[in-house]
C-alpha cells in the first residue's frame, strides 16, 4: 500500500486550464481570450527590444557570473526599483524608511509580505469582490481570516464606491487591505483620485494596512507615474506605512524570469533593519535566494536613462494597442446591434474587460464557438485582433442573444 493512494485531486488553475484547452482544440478560427499575457497584432508575445538589446549586451559581459545572489536581492535592482515605485523625490526614499526586497514575480512579492504580516500579528485581509483568485488562495494558504470589500457593482457595471468603504469602516483595526494599485484584475475598474483619497481617509481612521499590488504599472494610462499615483497619495501625502508588491511579468514582458519586488514604507527608518532580517529568513525558509537573470535585465534599463527612455516607449506602445482594441471590440459589438451597454469596455483600463457575460454564455462560448473565456467574463483585450475581432463580436452576439 504506497503512502500516497489516498491523496486528494485539486481542482485544476482556471486559467491554465483553459489554456490547455485552446492548445488542443484544432479549430483554426479558435481564440484565447483568457490568459493574462499582452500579445501583438499576429498573437505571439514577443521579447521587448529593449530587453533583447540588454540580454545580448550580458551575453557579452564576461565580469556577470552565475553567483547567488543575497537573499533580498540585487542592491542595483533594489534601489532603482523603489525609485519606480515612489518616485524620484519621494520623502520615504530620501528619509531612509523605505526599501525593496527581490522577489520572484508578483506572486512572490505577495505571499513574502503576507507571510512577514502574519508573522508580525495581522490575521485579517480584506479582498476587493472581486479580485485576482491568487490573492484568495495566497491568504488561505498563510492562514488568514479573508474578508471582501464591495468593489464592482454588476447592476451599474462600474465601482460601488459607497458599498467599498462602508466595508472598509467596519473592518477591524490592523486589517491587511489587499489594493489594485491600477488596472484592476479582473473588472479594468480603478477607483478616481478623489474615491483613493476616501479610501485613504478610512484606511487611516481605521488603522488598516494598505497593501498593493501593483502588477500592470504602465497599463492602465500608458504613463508609469501616473499608475503609481494612489501609491504615492498614500505614502506621501497620507503618510501611511504600506506595502507594494510589483510585478515586472507583463510591463518588462519577463513572465517566466520571474522578476519583481516588495516595497516597504514605514513610519521610522529604525524598522528597515528589521524588517530586513526577518525578509531574509522569510526567504531563506522558502526558496534561499532569488534568480538573477531579470534582475540584471531590469536594473540595467532602469538605470541607464536612454534605456529607460526606450522601455517608457515599449509601456506606451503596449497600452496604446491594448486601448484600440478595445475600441475596436466595443465598435463592433455596437455594429451589431448586441444588446445592453457596452461603454463599460471603453471605460475600463488594463489588460482587461470585464464583459458582464455570464458563467452559461462563457461555456457556450468555449464549447461551441471555439472562443476561451474565464467563466466570469473577464477578457484578455490584447487577445483581439484586426484579424479576429468581426468573429469574436459575431460570436459574443450570438451568445447573448
Ligand atoms: N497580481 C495580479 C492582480 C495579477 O493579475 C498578477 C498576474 O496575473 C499578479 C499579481 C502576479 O503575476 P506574476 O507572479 O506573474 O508577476
Amino acid at each position: 500500500m504506497g503512502l500516497f493512494n489516498n491523496i486528494p485531486t485539486d481542482p485544476p488553475i482556471e486559467v491554465f486550464h483553459l489554456t490547455e484547452l485552446f492548445n488542443q482544440d484544432a479549430n483554426p478560427s479558435k481564440v484565447n481570450l483568457g490568459i493574462g499575457v499582452y500579445q501583438d497584432e499576429n498573437g505571439r508575445t514577443l521579447t521587448l527590444p529593449v530587453v533583447r538589446s540588454v540580454e545580448q549586451q550580458m551575453a557579452q559581459d564576461l565580469t556577470l557570473t552565475k553567483n547567488y545572489l543575497k537573499g533580498t536581492g540585487l542592491d542595483a535592482f533594489c534601489t532603482a526599483c523603489l525609485k519606480l515605485v515612489l518616485g524620484e523625490q519621494s520623502p520615504a526614499i530620501v528619509e531612509n524608511r523605505a526599501c525593496s526586497i527581490q522577489s520572484l514575480s508578483g506572486t512572490g512579492a505577495i505571499r513574502i509580505g503576507l507571510d512577514f504580516l502574519y508573522r508580525n500579528g495581522f490575521r485579517t485581509a480584506y479582498v476587493s469582490s472581486p479580485t485576482w483568485g491568487n490573492h484568495d488562495s495566497i491568504l488561505q494558504t498563510i492562514g488568514f481570516e479573508i474578508r471582501k470589500y464591495r468593489y464592482w457593482s454588476k447592476d451599474k457595471l462600474t465601482l460601488d464606491i459607497d458599498g467599498f468603504i462602508a466595508d472598509l469602516e467596519a473592518a477591524p483595526e490592523k486589517s491587511v487591505i489587499l489594493l489594485h494599485a491600477c488596472a484592476h484584475n479582473p473588472t479594468g475598474c480603478d477607483p478616481s483620485r478623489e474615491q483613493w483619497i476616501r479610501i485613504s481617509d478610512t484606511c487611516k481612521s481605521r488603522q488598516l494596512f494598505p497593501f498593493f499590488d501593483m502588477a500592470y504599472q504602465g497599463f492602465s494610462s500608458g504613463d508609469l507615474d501616473q499608475d503609481a499615483w494612489a501609491i504615492r497619495y498614500f505614502g506621501h501625502e497620507a503618510k501611511h506605512e504600506l506595502f507594494v508588491a510589483q510585478s515586472f511579468a507583463k510591463n518588462f514582458s519577463l513572465y517566466n524570469e520571474r522578476i519583481g519586488h516588495l516595497v516597504g514604507v514605514f513610519e521610522s527608518r529604525d524598522i528597515i533593519p528589521k524588517f530586513r532580517t526577518q525578509m531574509a529568513t522569510i526567504i531563506r525558509r522558502n526558496y534561499s535566494n532569488p534568480p538573477a537573470h531579470g534582475a540584471y535585465i531590469v536594473a540595467t534599463i532602469l538605470n541607464n536613462p536612454t534605456l529607460y527612455g526606450e522601455w517608457k516607449n515599449n509601456v506606451r506602445a503596449m497600452h496604446e494597442r491594448i486601448h484600440s482594441m478595445r475600441q475596436l471590440f466595443y465598435n463592433k459589438l455596437k455594429q451589431l446591434g448586441t444588446p445592453g451597454t457596452w461603454e463599460h469596455i471603453i471605460q475600463q483600463t488594463g489588460m482587461f474587460a470585464y464583459t458582464g457575460l455570464n458563467p452559461r454564455q462563457c461555456q457556450v462560448l468555449i464549447q461551441q464557438h471555439h472562443i476561451y473565456i474565464m467563466s466570469d467574463g473577464r477578457i484578455n483585450v490584447c487577445a483581439i485582433t484586426q484579424r479576429n475581432a468581426d468573429e469574436v463580436a459575431q460570436k459574443f452576439y450570438e451568445v447573448i442573444t
